[in-house]
């Protein structure tokens, strides 16, 4: 006779995984801020990690404010 396996059943495991998702990106948001939606409020140079705006220059020619 056929048994129901004592494992969780597939819904709730997707929902578990849908709900472990949500956190892992809501977590992701709060560390590398939301995805390319509009205008980044604070852009930040990959360099030195400081407002770009501070900077000299655009893209691969960013001139950071420390270097001479
Ligand atoms: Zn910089």
């Amino acid at each position: 006779m056929w048994q129901p396996p004592r494992r969780k059943p597939l819904g709730q495991r997707i929902r578990d995984a849908g709900g472990f998702y949500r956190w892992f990106n809501a977590a992701l948001i709060r560390i590398a801020g939301p995805a390319d939606v509009g205008v980044r409020p604070l852009p930040l140079c990959r360099n030195c990690n400081t407002n770009v705006r501070a900077h000299r220059g655009t893209g691969v020619n960013l001139q950071c404010p420390d270097e001479p």
